[in-house]
C-alpha cells in the first residue's frame, strides 16, 4: 500500500514538473520580453462566448486569432477576480475566476492558446487593498479581537484621521477607523503584518505556478506605504520577486506608478521589471495637441538613463493611454493624427500597450465607464459576441468603424496598425534601441535616432496638417527606407512628408 502511495505521489510530480516544463520552454523559447508588444483587454467589454452580453474569458480566446494577426505577442487582462464591482479592483477572492468570466478552466485553455501563439498573458494584480467584502475584512470589522483586525490598517488616532480625512472610514460605530486609501469600499491591507505579505506572495505563486500565467500589472505599486516610507515600499516589492524568482524566473512584474520617473527608478532595483511610462503618455498627448515636438527623443532618452543608474536591467511600459484615462482619439482634433499617434508610439523604445479599440479608433472620455466602452467588431445586429454591458455614449455606430469594416479597407487605422507593428517586430532596434533627439530640425517635425552597436534608424515625424519639406544634412546619409509617408527624391534630397507623415529609416 504504502509502495502504491509512493509511486502515485511521484507520478503525480512528475506530471506537474514536466508541464511546469513544457510552459516553461514555450516562454523561453519565444520572443525576448523587451521585444514584445501588450495589448491591453478589459474583459468585460471585450469580446462575449456565451449570449449574456459581458464578455468573458472564451471571449478572449476566440479572439486570440485577431490579436495574433494584429502582431502582438502579450496581453494584460484588468482584474478577473471574483468581485462586487464591474470594474473588479476590489477583489474578494484572490484565487478564484469571476463567474461572468467563467471558470478556471477557461483560464487555462487561454493560457494554453494564447501560448500556443506566442502571447504572453498577465493579469491585473491588485494587493494594496482588498474589497471591503473580502473573508478578512468581514472578520477583521468585527472588532479589535477579531484574529484578522491586523490584517489592515486601523486607528482611534483623531490626529492621523484628521491629517487624512478622506483616507480614514468608520465602521459601524468602532471606536477604530480603518485606511482605504482610494475609497471605504477598498481596505488597504496592513504590510507590516508579516502574514499579510505570505499570504500576498502565496497568491502570486498559485497564479505563476499554478495556473500558469506569465507575470503580473501590479496595481497601485506606491501606496503600499505612504510615500514618506518609499523605501519599505521598494523593499516589500524585492521581497515579493525575490519570493516567487524561488520558484519560477521566467515571469513579468509591470507596475502602476503613477508619477514621474525619478520616483519610478527605485523600485526597478530588483523590484518591478518595468512600470508605465505615464510621463511619456502625456508628452505625446501634449506633442498631438500643439502640433510641435516637446522633445520627446531627448526626454525619453534621459528617462532611461536615469532608470540604468537604479538598475541596469529594466523595461520601460510606453502606451498612448490606459483604462484609467480619456481614450487618445478622443482628445485629436484631426482623425489623420491617430495613424501618426501609433508611428510614434511604435518606433520608441521600450514594450508598447495598446488599449483595446485603441487600434480602430475607438472614442472615449470620463466617467470610467464610458472610457471602457464594447469592442466594435462588426455593425449593430452582426457579430453576436459583441458585448453590451452598458450602452455606449462614444463608440457609437457611425462614429467607430467596426474591426470588420477595417480588415477589407488597406487605408484603414487598424491596417496602418498593422504595418506599424509588423515593421517593430522585425526590426528589433525599434524595441531595445537607445534613443537621441536630432537637434536643428523645426519643432513642427519630431524626429529621433534609435541606435545600438550595429545599427542607427532615423525616425521623423510631420506633427502638422500640411505637407513638409526638410531639406536637412540628416538625409545625406540615407539607407534602407522601411516606412514612408511621402515622397523623396534622389536627386535633390528633398523629402517631402504627407500631412502626419512618417519616414522610418536606416542610416548607414
Ligand atoms: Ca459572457
Amino acid at each position: 500500500m504504502r509502495i502504491l502511495v509512493l509511486i502515485l505521489i511521484s507520478s503525480i510530480i512528475s506530471v506537474s514538473c514536466n508541464e511546469q516544463a513544457a510552459k516553461n520552454q514555450i516562454r523561453k523559447s519565444s520572443t525576448p520580453i523587451g521585444e514584445r508588444i501588450f495589448y491591453e483587454i478589459f474583459v468585460h467589454a471585450y469580446y462575449d462566448s456565451d449570449g449574456d452580453g459581458i464578455g468573458d474569458l472564451n471571449g478572449v480566446t476566440a479572439k486570440l486569432d485577431y490579436l495574433q494577426g494584429l502582431g502582438v505577442s502579450g496581453i494584460w487582462l484588468l482584474p478577473v477576480h471574483p468581485s462586487p464591482t464591474y470594474h473588479k479592483y476590489d477583489v474578494i477572492d484572490y484565487y478564484g475566476i469571476h463567474p461572468d468570466y467563467g471558470t478556471m478552466e477557461d483560464m487555462k485553455t487561454l493560457l494554453d492558446e494564447a501560448h500556443k501563439r506566442n502571447i504572453m498573458v498577465i493579469i491585473d494584480m491588485v494587493v494594496n487593498h482588498s474589497s471591503s467584502e473580502h473573508i478578512y475584512f468581514q472578520e477583521a470589522s468585527k472588532g479589535e479581537n477579531n484574529p484578522f483586525r491586523d490584517y489592515y490598517v486601523w486607528s482611534s488616532d483623531t490626529l492621523i484621521q484628521r491629517q487624512e480625512p478622506h483616507h480614514w472610514h468608520s465602521n459601524n460605530g468602532d471606536r477604530e477607523k480603518y485606511y482605504g486609501f482610494f475609497w471605504k469600499g477598498m481596505p488597504d491591507f496592513n504590510f507590516d503584518n508579516p502574514a499579510v505579505r505570505e499570504e500576498i506572495k502565496k497568491i502570486g505563486k498559485f497564479w505563476i505556478t499554478e495556473v500558469g500565467v506569465d507575470g503580473f500589472r501590479l496595481d497601485a505599486v506606491k501606496y503600499i506605504y505612504p510615500d514618506s516610507l518609499v523605501q519599505k515600499n521598494v523593499e516589500w516589492w524585492q521581497e515579493y520577486r525575490a519570493f516567487l524568482e524561488d520558484s519560477d524566473d521566467d515571469f513579468f512584474l509591470v507596475a502602476e506608478i503613477w508619477d514621474e520617473s525619478t520616483s519610478i527608478g527605485p523600485f526597478l532595483d530588483r523590484g518591478i521589471h518595468a512600470a508605465f511610462n505615464f510621463e511619456l503618455s502625456f508628452a505625446i498627448e501634449e506633442l498631438l495637441i500643439k502640433r510641435r515636438d516637446p522633445g520627446l527623443g531627448r526626454m525619453l532618452g534621459e528617462i532611461h538613463e536615469r532608470y540604468q543608474e537604479a538598475s541596469d536591467s529594466f523595461y520601460d511600459a510606453i502606451f498612448l493611454k490606459n483604462h484609467d484615462q480619456n481614450r487618445i482619439m478622443s482628445l485629436l482634433t484631426d482623425p489623420r493624427q491617430a495613424k501618426l499617434a501609433a508611428s510614434i508610439l511604435f518606433t520608441l523604445p521600450g514594450i508598447p500597450f495598446i488599449y483595446y479599440g485603441e487600434e480602430i479608433a475607438m472614442l472615449g472620455l470620463k466617467p470610467d465607464e464610458y472610457i471602457r466602452e464594447p469592442m466594435v467588431w462588426d455593425l449593430p445586429g452582426q457579430d453576436s459576441g459583441q458585448t453590451n454591458w452598458i450602452e455606449p455614449r462614444h463608440s457609437t455606430p457611425g462614429k467607430v468603424t467596426p474591426v470588420k469594416q477595417q480588415m477589407e479597407n488597406n487605408t484603414s487605422l487598424l491596417f496602418h496598425y498593422k504595418k506599424m507593428i509588423s515593421i517593430r517586430n522585425e526590426h528589433k532596434i525599434l524595441s531595445t534601441g537607445s534613443i537621441r533627439s536630432l537637434n536643428h530640425i523645426p519643432d513642427s517635425f519630431c524626429a529621433y535616432e534609435l541606435y545600438n552597436a550595429d545599427n542607427k534608424i532615423l525616425v521623423i515625424h510631420n506633427l502638422v496638417d500640411k505637407t513638409a519639406n526638410l531639406d536637412s544634412e540628416l538625409l545625406k546619409s540615407r539607407g534602407r527606407v522601411l516606412y514612408l509617408s511621402g515622397t523623396y527624391s534622389e536627386e535633390t534630397r528633398d523629402l517631402q512628408l504627407d500631412p502626419f507623415g512618417t519616414l522610418i529609416q536606416y542610416v548607414d
